[in-house]
């Protein structure tokens, strides 16, 4: 998740977390991330975060939203209501970070930051419970399942998340992001959206198999595949305006098992990305439209099927929320610490949380090192970014910003500024 960086900070100083709110905060962290659960199989991690809430003195129910989703509700008398939300899920990815507390499940990373950003909200819950006298109001705070599969804020939801806990004045998450750790950064033009709108797609196309040395008597579902991607290109390129943010990736494909055997059929999947959701709709129905095109010029034997698993809203933050958490962030880091930041085609299911007087805000953590992102810009390797095997957040500074940063920003909020009713 790439977030824009004017120039290079001063060395990043770690702000003050006190021992008693870090120290469990890291343990938490660290063996998070040596134990990374995919998304919606996120068991020990929710239990190991519900278990974080309760020590702050939440009360704490597990299973909302059908999977493994996470309430705590902090109450403290009354006054506004704010939510903090981090994810639960990892990613399909081999780690190569070569850390002490790297991955033991094989396959399975914490590529995001997820780890960091459950880290993170707990702290920042432990802090609002360590001095609970100084505010008053109720914290909500929710361990999403399912965030890389776009489904998890959606089910929460639909489970009464807000009926049954009470509705938030404001929703606050913060991500991860490969600028340098210590610093935070948030949107600055509240006419275009932070992140990205999107849909996914599954498709698969329907040939005839049989042996290669014959192709005339089968329909190859792999050359169908290749015009496939090759022609999706022209929705971006050739469909949309130049003036749009916009990218289709084709990140999946499978079709066959060895060389000399055409197979039946052929798999892909494919992710839309666009600033506004009209235009994520145009390229989708295109989308479609180049896909049943592409099966019906190879002749394939049925129509394609294709299947759409996940669709979320463009993310664009609340001005006056926003305002209000970026001058507790200045006021705290300081101004150079604190960036402007998008529009970026990353996207999110968080958005969905937003709205109908609901406040979202949302800004980037920084977590690259001193050392990495110094030699990156003398010319050296880029720095891992999210969703890279090599990808390894500074926890020594990025994990005490992330707490502080969650911290100052609910306490503006239970102190009634930038509410969104
Ligand atoms: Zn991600
Ligand atoms: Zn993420």
């Amino acid at each position: 998740m790439p977030a824009r960086v004017k120039e290079t900070p001063a060395p990043p100083r770690p702000p003050a977390v006190s021992r008693e709110v870090l120290r469990p905060a890291l343990e938490f962290c660290l063996d998070v991330h040596a134990h990374p659960e995919l998304s919606g199989a996120e068991l020990r991690t929710a239990d190991r975060f519900a278990a974080r809430l309760e020590a702050s003195g939440c009360t704490v129910t597990r299973g909302v939203g059908g999977g493994h989703g996470v309430v705590g509700v902090l109450r403290n008398g009354e006054g506004p209501t704010v939510m903090i939300r981090a994810e639960l899920d990892a990613l399909p990815v081999t780690e190569r970070t070569g850390l002490a507390y790297a991955s033991t499940v094989p396959g399975v990373m914490h590529a995001c930051g997820h780890d960091l950003h459950l880290a993170a909200a707990g702290g920042a819950v432990a802090e609002l419970a360590r001095t609970r006298s100084a505010w008053r109001g109720t914290v909500l705070v929710v361990g999403q399942p399912a965030e890389e599969t776009l489904c998890g804020a959606r089910a929460m939801l639909a489970d009464g998340l807000y009926e049954r806990f009470g509705t938030p004045d404001a929703v606050l998450a913060q991500h991860t992001s490969p600028a340098p750790a210590g610093t935070l950064a948030h949107a600055a033009d509240f006419r275009t959206p932070l992140l990205a709108a999107s849909t996914a797609l599954d498709v698969t196309l329907y040939g005839r198999g049989g042996h290669a040395g014959t192709p005339h008597l089968t329909v190859d579902p792999v050359l169908a595949a290749a015009a496939t991607v090759m022609r999706l290109q022209s929705v971006v390129s050739r469909e949309t305006s130049p003036a749009e943010h916009a990218v289709l990736t084709v990140g999946s494909i499978h079709a066959g098992e060895r060389g000399n055997v055409i197979p039946d059929t052929a798999e892909l999947s494919l992710c839309i990305r666009a600033l506004s959701d009209p235009v994520v709709d145009r390229m989708a129905a295109a989308a479609e439209r180049v896909v049943r095109a592409e099966s019906a010029a190879s002749g394939c034997v049925r129509e394609p099927d294709l299947t759409v698993t996940s669709r979320s809203p463009a993310l664009l933050p609340d001005p006056a929320a926003t305002a209000a958490v970026r001058g507790a962030h200045e006021a705290l880091f300081g101004p150079d610490r604190v960036t402007d930041c998008g529009p970026l085609t990353a996207t999110e299911d968080f958005a969905w949380f937003g709205g109908q007087g609901v406040a979202t805000v949302y800004w980037m953590l920084g977590v690259t090192g001193v050392g990495p992102w110094r030699a990156a810009r003398a010319g050296g390797p880029p720095v891992p970014a999210n969703h890279a095997p090599e990808f390894a957040p500074d926890l020594r500074t990025a994990l005490p910003t992330g707490i502080t940063a969650m911290a100052s920003a609910a306490r503006r909020i239970l102190d009634g500024e930038g509410n969104g009713r």
